[in-house]
């Protein structure tokens, strides 16, 4: 606490910071420590975690960074939350993000940008701009985020800290607030591997009460570290290597596929030929979903609701256009517009059919290499008001980060190096679906 005391002046990492709670329940640990042998004591047992502020933590607002919610208090825990709380952690705080997780930068917060602590002047990426930039700035151990189109990768790759998007299925969203349900999941973001695999293993896993998580056993990450990866067969995608990305970053991905060779990894180069229709396929396709899923918000259920409105449909209309910003307005406007009658065959079905390509890109590069080598965004972190004016400038921040979800596929963001500017770079390993120990092998070697 002295340490987010210390630094939250200058980042806004965090919404909520629950102190007196926190410090009640450690002194509960403290006191149940006594009566526990040493092999009983819990794999988390007092750990200080903070959560992205769109996850439920039962007793905590939750305010997904909007006017919306913001006195919103959750009435249950998330599934993730449930399995770190019964393994003994303790939740600090909520971290701050893009309204609903809707943005490359976290400038689209209510709650104020949150700095990345590399370079105030610059954004620490986003949606979970506040979850990479506490752990970066090390005022939380260890943070989760939500990644729907890079949301844990890109703010990873920006702050220099380690971020996995599981594969679609391997953790529960219940509890999550949905943006785009076929393309959310739940992740770890650490200081390092070897906490990312640790917490991977704890919040995997079948759930009930989320009807996409994925009946498959989960192996023991942390086991995984230690895997031999001589022999094994690395693709770098032609298409992300393109105009656009920065020299610099280009310079440290390739180093780092250098160093895999190194290791022994056979580095080949790959196509992946729909690449350049993702974007546009992601800002179909999550919008629709969103447009859906925000319609829950309509002043009844929830918390905020307008002060003056003649009747009910007025009460909708004020209080849907007080309590989104602009950026979540755009995203339920485009969705909606793709999804009505007469649009839908020409851009929601379209995007269905080439998302379906793009999986099946990876399918083809995957049976030739057991993993995939790219850059997480194309440039390190920029300046904050760079890109607010320019929505499309922005969309493009997630360029290499937003096919992974449309395939459902494991991406793990980690650091790689620093340009000219001292600025963090990432690279990003992408896997096949519910491989997620091949990249931690990997990763861990190369880190
Ligand atoms: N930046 C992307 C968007 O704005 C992805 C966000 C996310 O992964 N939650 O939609």
């Amino acid at each position: 606490f002295s340490r987010i005391e210390e630094t939250e002046s200058k980042l806004n990492a965090y919404i909520t910071v629950e102190k007196e709670k926190s410090i009640e329940a450690a002194k509960l640990k403290d006191r149940e420590l006594e009566k526990l042998s040493e092999t009983e004591i819990p794999d988390l047992f007092g750990i200080p975690l903070s959560i992205k502020d769109n996850i439920l933590v039962e007793g905590q607002k939750m305010t997904c960074a909007s006017k919306m919610l913001k006195d919103f208090i959750a009435p249950y825990d998330a599934t993730v939350i449930k399995k770190l709380r019964e393994k003994g952690a303790i939740f600090i705080g909520k971290n701050n993000l893009d309204e609903f997780a809707m943005g490359s930068s976290t400038e689209t917060s209510f709650f104020g940008v949150t700095r990345n602590p590399w370079d105030l002047e610059r954004v620490p990426g986003g949606s979970s701009g506040g979850s990479a930039a506490a752990v970066a700035a090390r005022s939380a151990l260890a943070s989760l985020g939500s990644d729907t189109g890079g949301s844990i990768r890109q703010p990873c790759s920006l702050c220099g800290v380690v971020g996995m998007k599981p594969t679609y299925g391997r953790v529960s969203r219940y509890g999550l607030t949905a943006f785009a349900s076929s393309l959310d999941q739940i992740g770890p973001i650490t200081k390092n591997i070897e906490d990312n695999a640790f917490l991977l293993n704890i919040i995997s896993g079948l759930d009930s009460k989320d009807a996409t998580s994925a009946k498959l056993p989960v192996p023991n990450y942390l086991e995984a570290l230690d895997n031999e990866i001589k022999g094994l067969k690395a693709g770098l995608p032609k298409e992300y290597f393109i105009e656009g990305i920065d020299p610099e970053v280009k310079e440290k991905v390739m180093e780092a596929a250098k160093t895999l060779e190194k290791l022994g990894v056979e580095v080949e180069e790959i196509s992946l030929p729909h690449t350049s229709y993702a974007v546009e396929t992601y800002y179909i396709i999550a919008p629709a979903e969103a447009s859906s899923n925000l319609g829950r918000f309509d002043g009844v259920r929830y918390t905020y609701r307008a002060k003056e409105y003649t009747d009910l449909i007025d009460m909708y209309c004020k209080t849907r256009a007080e309590g989104f910003g602009n950026e979540v307005k755009r995203r339920i406007m485009i969705g909606t517009y793709t999804l009505s009658a007469g649009y839908y065959d020409a851009y929601y079905l379209k995007a269905q059919k080439v998302r379906t390509l793009i999986y099946q890109d990876f399918q083809n590069a995957f049976e030739k290499v057991d993993f995939i080598v790219t850059p997480v965004s194309p440039t390190t972190a920029f300046k904050i008001g760079e890109k607010t004016d320019d929505p499309i400038k922005m969309y493009l921040s997630d360029i290499f980060t937003i096919a992974v979800n449309l395939a459902g596929l494991p991406g793990l963001s980690m650091p790689c190096g620093f340009d000219s500017k001292g600025l963090p770079v990432g690279v990003q390993l992408i896997g096949k679906a519910f491989d997620e120990e091949t990249l931690y092998s990997v990763g861990y070697k190369l880190e």
